[in-house]
């Protein structure tokens, strides 16, 4: 089974693979923000100005996101 990637708790960017495999990954975004493997709906935002989606996360760049993180 894959492992699940982090995704940001701040705009629910999905991070990429941290360098060091122990550490949890940063968002270059949102520095200081909480990232989590607890996350639901992974979605490819491609123009963030046509997509529905991308208004509701309130996203502007195109990338991969989650619909649903959970932050404690
Ligand atoms: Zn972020």
């Amino acid at each position: 089974m894959p492992k699940q990637p982090f995704a940001c708790g701040e705009c629910n960017r999905i991070l990429p693979d941290p360098e060091k495999k122990n550490d949890p990954p940063q968002c270059m975004h949102c520095p200081g923000a909480p990232v989590t493997t607890d996350w639901q709906g992974f979605v490819v935002i491609l123009d963030p100005h046509r997509s529905e989606v991308a208004k509701r996360l309130n996203v502007s760049d195109p990338g991969n996101y989650a619909l649903k993180v959970n932050i404690r």
